[in-house]
């Protein structure tokens, strides 16, 4: 069964094209700059690359090209080989606790989050309502950020501050990137033949988040009401003092927006370093003998350090600890210096087993209190699977 899962922001759509249940990718692809001058779109099938540059003024454009491509490239033969469109939403507020088949009814359901992510729901339901259009008939299926964090208690998920705040305006930690942890925490379940594991899962990328997991239900995660929560990230502050938002305000005459776009966009490995948000470039820059890369590297991995004691004592002992995403499967040094701020845990990094970037592998010694693996994620993967478990039903 051939299944898209999409993935569509304010101006982009990423699709991949999954043979299920093969788990095989048949084809992917980027549509850039929707409703912007200079808008293309590449797609990648049996290792070639294909660049349109083309005008795509909104998303339903960009879906009847991609749907146009699929044929002319002989991808497919005719859009009824479709059998499912999964689509990544980001927000589900408290009511979507999995995944969901879309329609009107829902999408306006969806549609009361748009104010907790307003970057990324609209875009999200946008994408959604113009593959309704562009294959009616076909089951679409909505695939929440929050909805694996749902199972968390209000121990964990209320901010100590007015209760009404929650009761009155929805302020609670959500947590997000749970499609991640959700395949990660399938994958070393599978792996390990287990299914009561107590994982602790990191999804370090450019975005980052600390999830605690007991027998597969989230018990605490470190991103909160939105994003920028928990630890520090590629250009996210991660957590801070309320307090220094009106200070630095004031101090530099900015407005509220301007400084949480700094929190948002100048702050993290960026904003220490100086250099980039990229950890390639701040290890480039660590090896050149720069002491703010450094700096950040050493922040970054504290905070994660610090997620995992947290977690590892909120569930009584981990069984296991993983590493995922763009820093996780392919930052050896990163992986590394996280390492050495978790000892106290019993935790010993086995440096050879770690001299390897993506791929599925235990990092630790045998003696190693609690193992860690590397688990590389795919969100895509997981979106096509739920789409296709929804259209068996
Ligand atoms: P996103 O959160 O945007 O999905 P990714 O999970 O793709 O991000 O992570 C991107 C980050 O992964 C990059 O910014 C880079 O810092 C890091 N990364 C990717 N490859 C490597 C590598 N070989 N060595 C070190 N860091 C890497």
């Amino acid at each position: 069964m051939k299944i898209l899962a999409i993935n569509a922001g304010s101006s982009s759509l990423k699709f991949t094209l999954i043979e299920l249940p093969q788990k095989e990718v048949i084809a992917s692809g980027l549509f850039e700059k929707i409703g912007i001058a200079g808008s293309m779109y590449t797609i990648k099938y049996k290792g070639e690359k294909h660049v349109f540059e083309e005008d795509l003024p909104d998303h339903s454009v960009a879906v009847n090209k991609l749907m146009q491509a699929l044929i002319d490239l002989k991808i497919i033969a005719s859009l009824e080989e479709i059998e499912g469109v999964g689509h990544r939403i980001v927000h589900g507020g408290q009511e979507f606790s999995k995944s969901v088949i879309l329609d009107e009814d829902v999408l306006k359901r969806i549609e009361k989050y748009n104010e907790l992510a307003p970057l990324h729901n609209p875009a999200n339901v946008m994408g959604v309502r113009a593959f309704m259009k562009a294959l009616p008939g076909v089951i679409q299926v909505g695939v929440f950020d929050t909805a694996f964090h749902s199972t968390m208690d209000s121990v964990q998920f209320l901010y100590p501050v007015p209760y009404a705040w929650y009761e009155d305006l929805g302020v609670r930690k959500y947590g997000f990137h749970g499609t991640s942890h959700r395949f990660v925490n399938k994958e070393i379940s599978e792996k390990l033949g287990r299914n009561d594991l107590k994982v602790i899962s990191c999804h370090i990328g450019n975005g980052a988040s600390i999830t605690a997991i007991d027998s597969g239900k989230v018990i605490d995660t470190s991103m909160g009401f939105t994003p920028l929560a928990g630890v520090m990230m590629g250009t996210r502050s991660g957590d801070i003092d309320a307090s220094l938002i009106p200070y630095v305000m004031k101090k530099l005459n900015k407005t509220c927006d301007e400084v949480m776009d700094d929190l948002n966009k100048q702050s993290g490995l960026l904003g220490i370093s100086g250099v980039s948000s990229d950890s390639r470039d701040i290890e480039d820059a660590i090896n050149l003998g720069n002491e703010k890369a450094l700096l950040a590297q050493n922040m970054y991995a504290q905070k994660v350090a610090n997620y995992i004691a947290m977690y590892n004592n909120l569930l009584n002992g981990a069984d296991v600890i993983t590493f995922t995403a763009g820093l996780g499967e392919n930052s050896i040094m990163m992986r590394e210096a996280i390492m050495a701020r978790i000892t106290s845990l019993g935790v010993k990094l086995d440096k050879e087993e770690n001299n390897f970037r993506g791929e599925f592998k235990c990092i630790t010694t045998k003696d190693s209190k609690i193992p860690v693996w590397v688990v590389p994620t795919n969100e895509e993967l997981m979106i096509a699977m739920d789409t296709m478990e929804l259209k068996n039903k």
